[in-house]
């Protein structure tokens, strides 16, 4: 088989250098390719061999800078991806990313796993050729019961068989109901795994809100902190009907706090004016921006949440904040806050900053992988 070769000038030599993994489509000179096609792209003295999408702003998926990958190509990434997650012990955390995509090198590709299933996701039509060999190399490696590929369909089985209705996990110690065919995400939202654990230690005798609480999962970590109660609010009736499940499954009386199904940027505004105060109040909103035109909205409104937030603390309390939206920069994230400070006129100490854990791993070259922030500070009254 001819591979086409695409020249894409010599402005791209360092980003092709670089191992960046994408080639956006008004980067490509004309072309008569297909999707799906691999080809080999050079800019100036560098080279790299890709995938081709006729759909997205992504054109290019690049994979390899030697040649087109082979069967041992994409079982080699898939082995690296696998050691990098060889520290989990089983027993007490059992569902973490098995594949972040780009940032194992494998870019298109997500895989999950949930104790013996693996949910795996592409997210162009062009990588679906190379799933089969990702499914036999997780297959040989692990021992999964099934792995599904999870679209808009619902699951379907790519090896051995489909889950049950609910799996339950371990993380950290915790149980977690996890419905692999509807759940958000994959199921759950593997990537705050390290940053609930975190929550933990602080929240002994304390309050909390968990504002964005989905199946109460960083109200869990609380829960057994020792925090004296713990408010659950999600706009998702069966999220919070969920939540309770995993508080009883976890051996803590669901009847002893409260699950609140409500829009949290209304309730948090009338918990305001209702001078209600609470000793830690997590924030943990969905993408509030789609693309960059909206990213300045985006900003506005983690401003006026935060801040909103910050009125309802008890003086020296923590409020725990996270953004999932790409389109705003850590940088821009701890502005944000510090705005939303001067607004609410406390000083904002920040005491703890992550990402996701390293099971969502970063290529250098490759800032766009890292999406979530993840802020821990504590507000003091000013002086
Ligand atoms: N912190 C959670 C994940 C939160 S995902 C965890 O650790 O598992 C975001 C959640 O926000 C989803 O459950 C979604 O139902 C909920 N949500 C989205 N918009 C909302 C709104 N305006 N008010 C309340 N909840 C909302």
């Amino acid at each position: 088989m001819s591979l086409a070769t695409l020249n894409l000038g010599k402005g791209l030599e360092p980003a092709l250098l670089s191992g960046h993994p994408w080639i956006y489509r008004n980067h490509l000179p004309a072309h008569q390719l297909h999707s799906g096609d691999w080809v080999r792209v050079e800019a100036g003295k560098s080279a790299a061999f890709g995938l081709y999408d006729d759909e997205g702003a992504i054109g290019l998926r690049l994979f390899s800078q030697h040649d087109v990958p082979d069967d041992a190509w994409i079982t080699a990434r898939v082995e690296e991806a696998l050691a990098l997650r060889s520290g989990f012990d089983d027993k007490t955390t059992n569902a973490y990313r098995l594949i972040y995509g780009e940032g194992d090198f494998l870019p298109g590709i997500t895989v999950d796993r949930y104790e013996r299933y693996a949910v795996l996701k592409t997210y162009s039509a062009s990588v679906e050729r190379l799933v089969p060999t990702v499914v036999k190399a997780l297959g040989q490696q692990l021992k999964l019961r099934g792995v599904l590929s999870r679209d808009a369909s619902g699951l379907t089985p790519l090896y051995g068989q489909k889950p049950p209705p609910e799996v339950t996990i371990a993380e950290h110690g915790l149980k977690f109901i996890a419905n692999l065919y509807e759940g958000q995400k994959t199921g759950l939202f593997l990537d705050h795994r390290e940053n609930r654990k975190w929550l933990e230690p602080h929240t002994s005798n304390r309050t909390v809100l968990n504002l964005f609480s989905y199946t109460g999962g960083f109200s869990l970590y609380a829960a057994r902190g020792g925090a004296s109660h713990v408010t659950s609010v999600d706009v998702a009736e069966a999220a919070n009907e969920d939540a309770k499940r995993n508080f009883a499954l976890n051996d803590f009386d669901p009847d002893a706090h409260d699950f609140v199904t409500a829009d949290c940027f209304d309730l948090l505004a009338r918990y305001a004016q209702q001078n209600r105060r609470f000793d830690v109040i997590v924030i943990d909103p969905p993408s509030l921006a789609r693309n960059k035109k909206s990213r300045h909205a985006a900003l506005r409104a983690y401003r006026k949440l935060n801040a909103t937030a910050l009125t309802c603390l008890s003086p020296g309390g923590l409020l725990v904040s996270a953004s999932c939206t790409s389109q705003v920069s850590p940088e821009e994230f701890r502005r944000v806050l510090g705005d939303a400070a001067s607004e609410a006129k406390v000083r904002l100490q920040i005491v703890h900053e992550a990402g996701h854990a390293s099971d969502h791993p970063v290529p250098a070259t490759f800032p766009e992988g890292r999406y979530l922030k993840f802020v821990a500070a504590r507000a003091l009254p000013l002086a």
